[in-house]
This record gives structure tokens, C-alpha cells and sequence, in this order.
């Protein structure tokens, strides 16, 4: 292996999120080369949209508790966790001027309540760095010269890198970039792809009636928090949830911090059975 591959390879991240600008953080600072290439105008487009939430940056509660959030890839994110868990997130964004506070639910927030002076400071630093950055570059697979391609506002551009990082999101919320078309292209290569399924997300209800919320119910408390709730749920393999917190309901049904907790689970009963009641 060449000594420029060992000790500073060009590498190219594709996917500007969260994900792809630690990436680079990380990379950087041990000697490669790094270019980031984004499909949008600018990177980071989601990590944006979390900022009108608030920006839950990470939970403050112990680490065996936390990591019990991650549902069957516990144990491999454990590992992750005890090198870069939730102390290190806080002192991270520190670092980039983005002073923390734990709220009411233990969840933690930057003081602020933005995402975009975080994301500021970050892609500063990241440039000072020296990460360079392609924006209005969608990759769309590989050459069979075993290039990479993407389509840009002035036509195809072919990339050549020592190493490539993929860190295209999943397919949520594709407006932001994220739409999951890479998936057959990696298939195609022989890369096993977990198929892309809902996690975080919110439910439809379909209430005692089968019918969803009822119109007054609606029209009363689409839009409203309910807090101080507690979901208890468990499910055909014996699987069990029981937490308090709080959700908001909404035109169809429900979402918020206490129904992504319990998604994953509610997603693998509505899979397997066409249905889930908690
Ligand atoms: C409304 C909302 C609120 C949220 N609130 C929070 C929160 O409070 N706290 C929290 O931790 N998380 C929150 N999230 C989730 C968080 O935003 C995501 O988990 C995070 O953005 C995922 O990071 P990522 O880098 O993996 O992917 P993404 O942020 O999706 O980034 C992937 C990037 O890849 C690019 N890309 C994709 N395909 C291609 C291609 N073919 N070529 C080139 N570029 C491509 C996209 O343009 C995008 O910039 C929220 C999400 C939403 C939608």
C-alpha cells in the first residue's frame, strides 16, 4: 500500500449531515484529505430542521439506561457510546461555542434552543481544518472504471478517492436530501442493505372504532402536548416498554419524544401483526 494511502488518503465523504461532518472532523485531524459532497446547496439541511425543535442533542441519564434506547443494536452501540457518548456530545459542542442544559425530561438541549449557530461554528472550524466542500453534487454510483459519479449543474464530474465514505442519511424527509435511491446501487454491488424502515416516527391511530380520532376529538386536540403520560407496551415476543413522558397529538394520531421512544417496537408489532395497542 502506497505510504499517501497509510498517511494521508483522499477521501470522499458523501453526505454532508451530522453523520458525514464528524466523519470529517475525525479524518481530518488524523492527516487525510477530505472532501465533503452534498446532492443540496448547502450541508446539513436536517440537522437544521432539528434545530426548530429545540435540538435534542443527547439524553443525560447513565449510560446502561441510554444505551437501552438503541433496542436490539444495543450492544454495538454501547461500544460506540463509550468512546463518544453523551459527556462527550456536551463538551463537542462546547467546543463549538454551543453552551448545554438538561431539561425537565433529562433530555439535553443546547442552551439556545438553535441548531444553526452550532452548525455555523462547526463547518468554520471544519474548513479551517481544511475539509473542502462540494455542494450541488449528487452521486449517482459508480463508473465501470470504478469511479465515483455525479451529476452537477454543469453536467457529470468523475472522482477518483483512496477511500469513499457513504454517509447518505436514510430516506426520510427526502425534500432535505435524504431520499434512499442509493440502496439498489449498493445491492447491485453485492453490499447487503438492511432494508430502510420508519424509526423515530409518529403513528396513525385507528381508536376503538377503527375510524382514528373522532372530529371533536380533532378539532379539541390536534396540535396539543399531552404531558406527564406514561406508554406501557409490550409485544408478541415479549418485549417490554414503560416510560413516561410526554407526546403531542396530531391530525391522524400521535407523535413526540414518548412515541419515538417506543417506535421501533410499536413499527416491528404493526410488521408482524397489522397492528399495535399500547
Ligand atoms: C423534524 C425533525 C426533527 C429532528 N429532531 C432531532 C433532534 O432534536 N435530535 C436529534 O438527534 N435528531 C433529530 N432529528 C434526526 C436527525 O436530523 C437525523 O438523525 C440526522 O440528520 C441524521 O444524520 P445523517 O448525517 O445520518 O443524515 P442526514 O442528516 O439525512 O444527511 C445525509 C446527507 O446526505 C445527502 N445525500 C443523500 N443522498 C445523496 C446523494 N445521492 N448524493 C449526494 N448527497 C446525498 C443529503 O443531501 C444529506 O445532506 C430530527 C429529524 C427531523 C426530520
Amino acid at each position: 500500500m502506497p505510504d499517501s494511502l497509510l498517511n494521508s488518503p483522499e477521501v470522499a465523504i458523501i453526505g454532508g449531515g451530522p453523520a458525514g461532518l464528524m466523519a470529517a472532523q475525525v479524518l481530518v485531524r488524523g492527516g487525510a484529505h477530505v472532501r465533503v459532497y452534498d446532492a443540496m446547496p448547502s450541508v446539513g439541511r436536517k440537522f437544521l430542521l432539528a434545530g426548530r425543535g429545540g435540538l435534542n442533542l443527547t439524553h443525560s441519564e447513565p449510560a446502561d439506561r441510554f444505551a437501552t434506547r438503541y433496542g436490539e443494536a444495543q450492544a454495538q452501540v454501547s461500544a460506540w457510546l463509550a468512546g463518544f457518548g453523551s459527556t462527550e456530545v456536551c463538551q463537542w459542542a462546547q467546543a463549538l461555542g454551543t453552551e448545554t442544559f438538561v431539561g425537565t425530561s433529562g433530555r439535553v438541549f443546547p442552551k439556545d434552543m438553535k441548531a444553526a449557530p452550532l452548525l455555523r461554528a462547526w463547518l468554520h472550524e471544519l474548513r479551517l481544518a481544511g475539509v473542502r466542500f462540494s455542494m450541488r453534487h449528487r452521486w449517482t454510483g459508480w463508473s465501470e472504471a470504478g469511479e465515483l459519479r455525479f451529476d452537477t449543474p454543469t453536467g457529470e464530474r468523475r472522482v477518483s478517492a483512496d477511500v469513499v465514505l457513504l454517509a447518505l442519511g436514510g430516506g426520510s424527509w427526502a425534500r432535505l436530501g435524504s431520499d434512499g435511491a442509493w440502496v439498489p446501487w449498493l445491492a447491485a454491488r453485492g453490499v447487503a442493505v438492511s432494508p430502510l424502515r420508519p424509526s423515530n416516527s409518529g403513528f396513525d391511530v385507528a381508536g376503538a372504532n377503527g375510524q382514528g380520532w373522532s372530529d371533536f376529538f380533532r378539532s379539541r386536540f390536534a396540535g396539543q402536548p399531552f404531558k406527564s403520560v406514561a406508554l406501557r407496551f409490550s409485544d408478541a415476543r415479549g418485549r417490554r416498554f414503560a416510560r413516561k413522558g410526554e407526546f403531542v397529538a396530531t391530525d391522524t394520531g400521535v407523535e413526540g419524544s414518548l412515541i419515538y421512544a417506543a417506535s421501533a417496537l410499536l413499527r416491528d408489532e404493526i410488521e408482524a401483526s397489522g397492528h399495535a395497542t399500547f
